[in-house]
């Protein structure tokens, strides 16, 4: 009898991490408890591997460096390119801007916006703050926010699906979502649903 294909999408999907530097282990568990299949990720082979990936908080200026020197910055941009979802957090967000308000600091151009670092001041360094997100339902969600940077310019093809203090936190172009805050430290897995849930379209759409 012959063995009958399972389709591809009841395979959970494998979402890496990008483990250079930065939180990771948080979002490996709020990935595995959103019913994901985590994965570091630290070299191309391991990079090809993956279905999409977060690169997580850290520093921004460090993780642009070290991607360069583990040769995965070209590898990461050339699969973005190709529609692997991507999502930054906080620093991760930082690295796929366009750029960086009044810094000349190197990014991967990932997502057509001008970030601004460490952007809500000293007083308010670390806060933690309910955000309304409507692609999330109702409930209002516990955003953590730790020197962040707030989102300053966004084009016409970004969708801004969070704001704070006036500012977009929640951004989203086509296959590329980066926020402010940190969802991996919230308890609250919605975010982390939502982006398995571009990876599973993305990879349907791959088998079509
Ligand atoms: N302030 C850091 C940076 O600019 C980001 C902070 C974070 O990721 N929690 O790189």
């Amino acid at each position: 009898m012959e063995t009958e294909l399972k389709p591809v999408t009841n395979v959970p999907a494998s979402v890496g991490v990008l483990a250079l530097q930065g939180d990771v282990e948080e979002h490996l568990h709020a990935l595995a408890r959103a019913g994901a299949a985590p994965r570091l990720v630290k070299t191309a082979a391991e990079l090809e591997a993956v279905d999409g990936l977060i690169v997580p908080g850290g520093e921004s200026t460090t993780v642009i460096r070290l991607l360069d020197r583990f040769e995965l910055a070209e590898p990461l941009v050339a699969r973005v390119r190709a529609g692997m979802p991507f999502w930054g957090t906080c620093m991760g967000m930082i690295v796929a801007a366009h750029d960086v308000a009044q810094l000349d600091q190197a990014t991967l151009d990932l997502i057509d916006i001008t970030v601004r670092r460490n952007a809500f001041g000293r007083q308010i360094a670390s806060e933690e703050a309910d955000l309304v997100i409507p692609v999330l339902g109702e409930r209002p969600f516990p955003g953590v926010f730790i020197r962040a940077p707030w989102v300053e310019r966004a084009g016409p093809d970004v969708e801004v699906l969070a704001t704070h203090r006036g500012y977009g936190v929640f951004v989203r172009q086509g296959n590329v979502i980066g926020t402010s805050f940190h969802p991996e430290l919230s308890g609250d897995g919605r975010l982390h649903e939502y982006f398995i849930g571009m990876v599973q379209s993305a990879r349907k759409a791959a088998a079509a």
